[in-house]
């Protein structure tokens, strides 16, 4: 089975406890969301072509049209994996979307998954190949979706199912708006599964900063319930990488 890929790039990881960590960067077409911060607004529909690295770290690519097949793809990370390098990031997009493709995709590299944990059906097919899990939960003010309940639900037991096997953590986006009101819907969440989860708070990278104060009232706050919670920015964009 094909896969609609946007683009296939070598980078450093700039989210979450693995910032800095060397990946090769499988970003898959397509996402049932609409955040209002999201950085990859392109991914979100069928484009037709595929951008990739020429060589890794380049900044330089080539377009290929798409769908892809496995061997094509697997040809390529192969010639963008290096030395320092460590997993291959699927993303997106939302890469659970590809589930069947990525059951198959069958290679000797690390997977490590950038999901928005919506479709834990999907999660359960590849969660015995997967390392690494990156979990968002989203906050109702992201105005993600029109179904925030059934949402947090879907998010929830993708964390869940993900936990038993993948080393898994949960990625929250901080906007300058959020509340200790609205990040309980995410704390008490993993409370209900596991409180040694990685909690991240990403302050949103944009023109309004979120407030130093804000965060360290909403890492407080994490902390009454949860044993690891950590403030994290994206990383890659200081460092203005892919
Ligand atoms: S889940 Fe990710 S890719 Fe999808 S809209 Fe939100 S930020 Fe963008």
């Amino acid at each position: 089975m094909p896969a609609y890929i946007n683009e296939i790039f070598n980078s450093i990881q700039g989210e979450g406890p693995y910032a800095g960590i060397r990946q090769v960067f499988v970003r898959f077409e397509q996402c049932q969301l609409h955040c209002g911060y999201c950085d990859t607004p392109q991914t979100r529909s069928i484009s037709g072509s595929c951008r990739i690295e020429t060589e890794p770290g380049s900044g330089r690519f080539f377009t290929v049209k798409t769908p892809l097949d496995r061997e094509e793809i697997y040809d390529f990370i192969r010639k963008l994996w290096t030395s320092s390098t460590k997993h291959v990031s699927l993303t997106g997009g939302e890469p659970l979307l590809n589930s069947d493709f990525i059951k198959k995709l069958d290679i000797e590299y690390p997977l490590y998954l950038e999901t928005n944990a919506g479709f834990p059906e999907k999660a359960r097919e590849i969660k015995d190949i997967i390392s690494i899990a990156s979990c968002d939960i989203k906050l109702p003010e992201h105005r993600c979706t029109q179904d925030y309940p059934g949402l947090l639900k879907k998010e929830l037991e993708t964390i869940s199912i993900l936990n038993e096997t993948a080393e898994t953590f949960v990625k929250v986006i901080i906007l300058p708006q959020t509340t200790t009101e609205s990040l309980s819907f995410a704390v008490d969440g993993v409370e209900s599964i596991d409180i040694n989860i990685p909690f991240i708070l990403q302050p949103v990278t944009s023109d309004k900063k979120v407030p130093s104060s804000l965060l360290f009232e909403l890492m407080d706050f994490a902390g009454e319930k949860l044993k690891d919670v950590r403030a994290i920015p994206q990383t890659h964009k200081m460092m203005n990488l892919l």
